[in-house]
Order: structure tokens, then C-alpha cells, then sequence
């Protein structure tokens, strides 16, 4: 990352169209740069920033990394910008973004404090985007803890798009604390971006809405192809599973410049004697240690109903909780996941792993996950809400079969039934343990369950589609035919 002063730029490497192909076919491509062409000619060429407030760790930092080299790989000048902030701030933001989710969070207030608090932070923020940022550029500040950057955008004569990640299915006075928090700063933007219809803030209105699901980067660490001798080698190396290394295997990946490397960092695990034996059918959830992904619930439920009956081990994976700086709650909420493991009984305890992953190498990192993803049996993400659920469609896309609450964009994902198993109620356990026990019993229906995720994400979730639907919704906000701002 280049330091601006307080905000960071982060380097993104162009990625050819032509890198698709295999994975697209050739006509796919060739109308994906015919329509980033459309976008450029038409308005003529601006830089397209994103500010966001973390370059690793979460589904932003992930999706944005991959869109915005797709987007440089066509011609267009897209950006990245990380905006600093001390943890006060960022204590604030969260509770906004639980808030905006339906949750009580840290129970602290959203006052005049909290207010002045967030605006200051991002006071000097603002005075530097005016050393980058041009009249008729266009900015897309993403998520509760850029918000505030609108006017300053609007001041330098661009245009300010606000990318939300995160929404409630059925909004209650928590959402409603959140979006009241968020109001003053997004009542004169261009545009709000959200992952589905239903997350649009209540004050807005529907003109002023695009719904856009994430996308997926078959090419990133995160998703290429890994031989299965590469994942057990990784997963070896790394101590997630216990097995004789095999010396003609090599724990290798590809980097996000396509350089060839290897896994050299080990994860940090909290495990009573091994690893799960690389044989053993494995359940895992790789998620933020954050209240909302339920991890705990994945314990009880695995202990209580899943151990007794089957063979299988559970793997819960999260960033070491030091690497991801915009996430306070962290810390705390693997402390409770670490108490309710030494609760377990010992012969569970044995077979229920929490392991934290080295951030050090973001790339390494994303082949790990990678690795995990194609290793276990059943994927889990039983989060209680959801913005999209990039892990989802990561685990989808590697032919996993998938056990996940219908909360936020799981929902727009999984197809029960055909492409994974959708759970109605996130906090019914009972369901959960038996849906797990279904796919872990039936092999013939975790196979189909797998190829039908893949088949989804390879229609739905892709790069092209996600580019497509943003230069419809900038050609729409700034194109020859479009209304003028308001702004
Ligand atoms: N992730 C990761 N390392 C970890 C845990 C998670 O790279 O140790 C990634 C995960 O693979 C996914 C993203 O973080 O790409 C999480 O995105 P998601 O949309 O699932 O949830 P969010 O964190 O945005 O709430």
C-alpha cells in the first residue's frame, strides 16, 4: 500500500479479460469488454474510487481486491482508497453496523458524542481526498464507516455513490437507530448501492436505489484451482489436519500477481490432542469472529447433535484476531467461543477445532481458506444475519455442499435443495444438526448438492455479471440520457 498521508491507496494489479476465458467461454469475455469500452466512451474515462476502511479481512476488502482488477484489466481507472481511524471510531462504526443488522451490539449510544467523534475522524480524510480526487471523478464509499465523506466528495465537483454491505431482512428499532446514525450524511448522495432490494435505507427512494450482488474471483488465491495433493499438503503444513506429509507434494499456490509460492505460516489452533485426521469427514465454518456468524451456535449444534452420531470433526476458522483492524468485537467474541470449547466434554472437545489464521500474507492466507474450503465435507455458515456471505459462494463455487441460515444475500445463493440447504430459522440448532447430518450421511446428495453450487455461482456470481450491473447503474446515474444530479 502507498501512503497518501492518513489514507492509504491500495495497489491493484490489472487482470487481462483474457483470464476469463476458461472459465466464461470466449463470448462472455468478448461482451464484458465491449461493455466496459461503453462505460469509458461514454463518460469519458473518470477515475473510479473506492474509499473503505480495511485493505484485509472481511468481504469488502476480498470482493473489492478482485472487481477493481477486472475493472483495470478493461481500462478503467479504478482505485482504491483505506481511510485510517483509531479504534474509538471504529468501536462507533461497529455499532452502527450491528445496529444496521438488527442487533443491540455493545449497547453504547449513537449520540452527539458518538457524532462528533466520527465526524472529526474523518475530517482529515476529507481534506486529503482533495489532493486525488477530481471534478467529475466518481467515488463509491462503502459501508457505515465512510459515509460521513459524502459532502466533501460533492465539494470537489465528483460524484458520490454510497456501497452498503450489509441490511436487515425485517428492520427493527436497532436498524432504525443505525440508518437515523447514517441519515444526515447520505440524504444528498448520487446513488446508495445495496446487495438486495429489501436493504435499501427506509428514507429513500426507490430511484435512488440499485440492488447489486457481490462477485467471486475464480482466479484469486481465495478460489484457484488446488490440486487435491496441494491441499493436503497446505493443510499438513499448516497443522488443520493431521496426516504423514507426502514428500512429493509441496504445500504451493499462486499469488494474486500469478507468481508461484508456497504456505510457510502455521494456524494458531485451541484443539485437545490432534488435528482432525485428514481422512475424517470434516465440518468447518470460515467466518470474522463476529457475534453474527454464530460460531457458538455451530459448536452446541455440532456437540449435541452431529458428534454423537457420525465420525466427524469441526473446524471453526477466523483471522488471528490482530490482523483485521476495523473489527473491535473480535477479540471478545472468540474469548467465548474458547470458553464454551473447554466446557465441551472431553471426547467432543477432541473432535471440535477453533483455529485462527495467519493474516500476516493476505495471499497465504486466501490459500488456506482456499484449501479448507475444498477439504471439508460440509461447508457452514449459520450466521444470524448477513450482508451477502461471500464465504458462501467462495465454498459453492469449489463444488462444497452447503448448510446456511436464509438470512441478507444467503438467501439469493443457495437454491434449497438444489445448491445447498437453506435453514429457515438461523437460530433453530435442531434443524441445523440434522441438515448437517443429512449431507454427512448421504454422499450421492452431497455430490449433487456441489454441483449444483458450482453451477450457480458460475451463472450468477462471477466478476462479469457484478461489472455489468455497476456500468448499467453508472451509465443510468451519469450517462447522456441521465437526469441531472441533485447534488
Ligand atoms: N476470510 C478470510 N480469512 C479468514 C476468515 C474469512 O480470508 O480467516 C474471508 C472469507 O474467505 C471471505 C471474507 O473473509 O472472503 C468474509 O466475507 P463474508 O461476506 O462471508 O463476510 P463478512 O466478513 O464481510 O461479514
Amino acid at each position: 500500500m502507498t501512503a497518501v498521508s492518513g489514507l492509504h491507496e491500495v495497489t491493484i494489479p490489472a487482470f487481462p479479460p483474457e483470464r476469463l476465458a476458461p472459465v466464461l467461454g470466449a463470448e462472455r469475455v468478448a461482451y464484458f469488454t465491449e461493455v466496459a469500452d461503453d462505460l469509458q466512451h461514454q463518460l469519458g474515462r473518470p477515475a473510479i474510487w473506492n474509499v473503505s476502511s480495511t485493505a484485509q479481512g472481511g468481504g469488502v476488502a476480498e470482493m473489492l481486491r478482485a472487481l477493481l482488477g477486472w475493472a483495470r484489466g478493461v481500462g478503467v481507472s479504478a482505485r482504491w482508497l483505506v481511510i485510517p481511524g483509531p479504534p474509538e471510531f471504529f468501536a462507533v462504526t461497529k455499532r452502527v453496523h450491528n445496529n444496521i443488522y438488527g442487533f443491540a451490539g455493545d449497547g453504547g449510544e449513537l449520540g452527539t458524542t458518538e457524532r462528533a467523534l466520527y465526524e472529526a475522524t474523518l475530517a482529515p480524510s476529507a481534506q486529503e481526498l482533495r489532493a486525488v480526487v477530481r471534478a467529475g471523478d466518481v467515488v463509491v464509499l462503502h459501508d457505515p464507516q465512510t459515509a460521513g465523506l459524502v459532502d466533501a466528495v460533492h465539494e470537489l465537483g465528483a460524484t458520490a455513490l454510497w456501497r452498503c454491505h450489509i441490511g436487515i431482512d425485517h428492520p427493527n428499532h436497532f436498524s432504525a437507530t443505525g440508518w437515523a446514525f447514517l441519515e444526515p450524511y447520505l440524504r444528498q448522495v448520487d446513488r446508495v448501492v445495496v446487495t438486495l432490494p429489501a436493504f435499501a435505507p427506509p428514507w429513500l427512494a426507490p430511484d435512488q436505489v440499485s440492488a447489486i450482488p457481490p462477485s467471486i474471483d475464480p482466479f484469486s488465491p481465495k478460489n484457484h484451482y488446488l490440486s487435491p495433493e496441494q491441499v493436503r499438503a497446505i493443510l499438513v503444513h499448516t497443522g488443520v489436519v493431521q496426516g504423514a506429509p507426502d514428500a512429493t507434494s509441496l504445500p504451493t499456490f499462486t499469488r494474486t500477481d500469478g507468481s508461484p509460492d508456497r504456505v510457510d505460516r502455521c494456524v494458531d489452533a485451541l484443539q485437545a490432542g490432534p488435528p482432525a485426521p485428514v481422512d475424517a469427514p470434516l465440518v468447518a465454518q470460515i467466518s470474522r469472529w463476529d457475534h453474527a456468524k454464530d460460531m457458538g451456535g455451530v459448536m452446541r449444534s455440532f456437540a449435541e447433535l452431529v458428534a454423537p452420531h457420525t465420525p466427524a470433526h469441526l473446524l471453526l476458522a477466523g483471522p488471528a484476531v490482530a490482523g483485521v483492524a476495523d473489527d473491535p468485537e473480535a477479540r471478545a467474541v472468540l474469548l467465548a467461543c474458547m470458553q464454551q470449547w473447554s466446557e465441551l466434554p472431553d471426547w467432543i472437545r477432541a473432535r471440535v477445532h477453533l483455529a485462527c489464521l495467519p493474516m500476516a500474507d493476505i495471499d497465504e492466507n486466501a490459500a488456506i481458506v482456499n484449501a479448507i474450503q475444498r477439504h471439508a465435507t460440509v461447508i457452514t455458515q449459520k450466521s444470524l444475519a448477513e450482508g451477502f456471505g461471500l464465504t458462501v459462494a467462495e465454498a459453492m463455487w469449489k463444488g462444497r455442499p452447503v448448510v446456511a441460515s436464509a438470512v441478507g444475500g444467503i438467501q439469493a445463493q443457495i437454491v434449497d435443495g438444489t445448491s445447498g440447504i437453506l435453514l429457515d430459522d438461523p437460530r433453530d440448532l435442531g434443524a441445523f444438526g440434522a441438515a448437517l447430518r443429512r449431507v454427512l450421511d448421504d454422499p450421492a446428495l452431497a455430490d449433487q448438492l456441489g454441483r449444483g453450487a458450482e453451477q450457480r455461482v458460475r451463472e450468477k456470481f462471477l466478476g462479469d455479471t457484478h461489472l455489468e450491473l455497476w456500468v448499467t447503474t453508472l451509465l443510468a446515474l451519469l450517462g447522456p440520457g441521465a437526469e441531472p444530479a441533485t447534488s
